[in-house]
């Protein structure tokens, strides 16, 4: 337990590490509520709503447009914002490191050293990120689909990719065309290792391989289908693009109901995406994946390949030896999402775990999970015993683009709709087209709605259907 006299060093009554679709609702939430000692701290100045990444990173949505601006959003609630990187907690201390922030040789900009933050309560919100697995090449090769540079990487690559084709696919000689990316050229990290190989190879697809079948692969496959032909380049007739999903288990989408899993099966095949089961990646490379096969492995062309393979916590978890977690790198916490042995320090969204009752890494659970601690910091500051944390699950609901949206829905609003559909109610409802496609949307608009206001909000929902209704819907590099 910390021993520490809270009142003198403390920086903020509050501290929030983390302001994603957790964190940023909590410390808005509080403010609202009218605790003025609110400190939220995040290493980005601004907030994307992640569930819409794959939009980006097909081209088809635009990073700058969603970005939300923490200090805006500060001063309008009346919760103080500090841009700075988790680098250790001191429970004993009631207090946190922040890691110094190098200058830049030329000056543009100043070194900030190392800061610490002292607090009464923490609740540290770092979300997750993608693994690697330890497969060879990954992180070299591979795009991962975690934050908005991320899915900016993704589509900056799509999108040369797509040219670099259509250029080699004019200057073939007949017959011939198309880019091999595993006759390499030089490769520079996750980026370019078409457009650097655009050599003249026999024509072929311009080949995009995800990796893992769980929502955000599915999604981002249907989304790159339907950006395919409105690149940097129109995409060449008689060349393709091959969206290929990789799931290392003998089951697609293995974490949905078998009838929404046949559901959205169906609708990608009709797209023409590929989907393979059981088949492990050993290793990528530039231009290509291994498939191992038994004793056998596969070497298979890959022009741009997108990890989608799972999620766990962020590395500093693992660095905080005085917080107890699990191998999935997410903090141990109680049903009162507060951490093991230590009751001025909460966790919640991806990097936390009740071990008692395990959750999806969603939106849905950070944001009820935001929720609850907006109740229960100020309670447990008033010495009121612990309570426990319930989720309510929405449902699950996909946009994949063209293809539709689909989904179930469960709780409250699957029994509503039920009986208005003459059904009995309490089962999970399977939500297809416009519904489906407005349940998704709703998830965003509650998150905007909290974070901007009823007036911002309903301004902002108003621009985000007249941007999409009125195009031209790609983003300009
Ligand atoms: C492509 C994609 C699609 C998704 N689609 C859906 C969906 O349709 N529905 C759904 O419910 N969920 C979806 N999710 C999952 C959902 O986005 C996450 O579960 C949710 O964002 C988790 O919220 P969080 O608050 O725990 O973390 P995040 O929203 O990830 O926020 C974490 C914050 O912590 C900050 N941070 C991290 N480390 C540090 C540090 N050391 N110091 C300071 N700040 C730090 C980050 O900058 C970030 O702002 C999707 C996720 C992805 C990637």
């Amino acid at each position: 337990m910390e021993t520490h006299d809270p009142q003198r060093t403390r920086d903020a009554d509050i501290v929030i590490v983390g302001g994603g679709a957790g964190g940023l609702e909590l410390a808005v939430r509080l403010a609202k509520a009218g605790h003025k000692d609110i400190l939220l701290i995040d290493r980005d100045t601004s907030h994307v709503w992640k569930p819409r990444l794959h939009e980006i990173a097909a081209g088809l949505g635009r990073r700058q447009v969603d970005e939300l601006g923490y200090a805006g959003l500060a001063e309008q609630w009346g919760f103080r914002y500090e841009c700075g990187t988790l680098a250790s907690v001191e429970p004993e201390q009631r207090q946190i490191t922040l890691a110094a922030i190098p200058g830049r040789e030329d000056h543009a900009s100043a070194e900030v050293p190392a800061r610490v933050r002292g607090y009464r309560q923490l609740v540290l919100a770092l979300g997750g990120v993608t693994p690697d697995m330890g497969v060879e090449g990954v992180l070299e090769h591979a795009c991962l689909l975690d934050s908005p540079d991320d899915a900016e990487r993704i589509a900056q690559q799509f999108s040369r990719g797509l040219l670099a084709n259509h250029v080699a696919m004019e200057t073939a000689p007949t017959g011939d065309a198309g880019v091999s990316a595993t006759q390499g050229g030089a490769q520079v990290g996750a980026e370019g290792s078409t457009q650097d190989s655009a050599k003249e190879s026999p024509g072929r697809p311009y080949q995009v391989v995800i990796v893992g079948s769980g929502a955000t692969g599915v999604e981002l496959a249907a989304y790159l289908h339907e950006a395919r032909g409105m690149h940097d380049a129109p995409a060449p007739k008689g060349a393709k693009v091959e969206i290929t999903i990789l799931e290392a288990t003998e089951t697609f989408m293995p974490g949905v109901t078998q009838e929404l899993r046949e559901s959205i099966h169906q609708r990608l095949e009709e797209q023409g995406i590929k989907i393979e089961l059981s088949r492990q990646v050993a290793k990528v490379s530039s231009g290509s994946v291994e498939i191992s096969e038994g004793d056998e492995s596969v070497t298979r062309d890959a022009d741009l390949v997108v990890w989608a393979a799972g999620r766990v916590g962020p590395a500093i978890v693992e660095e905080i030896d005085a917080l107890e977690s699990n191998k999935k790198r997410q903090f141990t916490v109680t049903p009162g999402l507060q951490c093991l042995g230590h009751d001025s320090i909460f966790a919640l969204g991806d990097c936390a775990n009740i071990d008692e009752a395990p959750l999806p890494p969603t939106a849905q659970v950070a944001s009820e999970q935001a929720e609850f601690l907006a109740d229960e910091l100020p309670r447990r500051q008033q010495g009121e015993p612990a309570q426990t944390f319930e989720f309510k699950d929405r449902g699950t609901l996909l946009s994949l683009s063209s293809a539709g949206s689909v989904g179930e829905l469960s709780g409250k609003l699957s029994d509503k709709l039920g009986n208005a559909q003459g059904s009995k109610g309490n089962d999970d409802l399977q939500v297809r087209g416009r519904f489906a496609r407005a349940a998704y949307q709703g998830l965003q608009r509650q998150h905007q709605f909290l974070l901007l206001g009823p007036l911002k909000g309903s301004a902002e929902v108003v621009s985000d259907v007249l941007r999409r209704s009125m195009g031209p819907r790609l983003k300009v590099h």
